[in-house]
């Protein structure tokens, strides 16, 4: 089964992920997406960072009524700092029978070559690319195994909804409702 792979930090996940990753559902033949939830780095103190299980929490809650997508706490017992690469290579591990291709904004393709195992990561799982502007995704799209999708891109991060909560402005319609409510009983950001 061709399973798409969304890593990030989710700080906290927003309708703009959950658009991408319903469109690979509904536009290729990805038949799930799971949701690679970063772990904290124990050398790097980030004080915007929500801790990690707050985070995988809100990705549970803005998952929960859809079978297709799932929340992987994955990176949070693998050693760190987490390379996308092993991860890939445990999950291989882990889930034999499924294909793994990594789901990513053209805006990551930049700093790409420099990631550890980038050509594996290319020839023995591949890469379906979304178009973000600004950024190019040309250089990538001769190669095979990588595909690129003019998907709907909602122009908010998650930057934006920590800001309009500093703010103490709604955050409304930019998460779930119960991602919304999490972040208000749990006080975070
Ligand atoms: P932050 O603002 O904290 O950097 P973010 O909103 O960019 O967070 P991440 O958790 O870093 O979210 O993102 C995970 C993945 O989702 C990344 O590959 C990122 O490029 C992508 N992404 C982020 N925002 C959007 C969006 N609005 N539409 C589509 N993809 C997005």
């Amino acid at each position: 089964m061709k399973t798409g792979l969304f890593f990030g930090s989710f700080n906290p996940i927003h309708v703009g992920h959950l658009i991408i990753a319903n469109y690979m559902l509904q536009f290729t033949e990805v038949e799930e997406v799971w949701f690679v939830v970063s772990p904290q780095n124990p050398f790097k103190i980030h004080d915007t960072l929500a801790d990690e299980n707050h985070r995988l929490n809100m990705v549970r809650l803005a998952v929960a009524d859809n079978p297709a997508l799932k929340a992987l706490d994955i990176e949070f017992s693998l050693s760190k700092p987490s390379f996308t690469i092993h991860t890939l290579h445990h999950l291989k591990e882990e889930y034999p029978e499924r294909e793994f291709i990594l789901i990513m904004g053209s805006d990551n393709l930049a700093g790409l070559h420099k990631w550890k195992g980038f050509e594996e990561i290319i020839t023995q799982y591949g890469l379906f690319v979304y178009h973000r502007e600004g950024f190019d995704n040309q250089y990538l799209k001769a190669r095979e195994n990588v595909r690129v999708f003019d998907a709907p891109v909602l122009n908010i991060s998650a930057t934006f909804i920590r800001e309009v909560l500093q703010a103490n402005k709604s955050i409304r319609y930019l998460v779930p409702e119960e991602v919304e409510n999490y972040i208000k009983e749990n006080k975070l950001y």
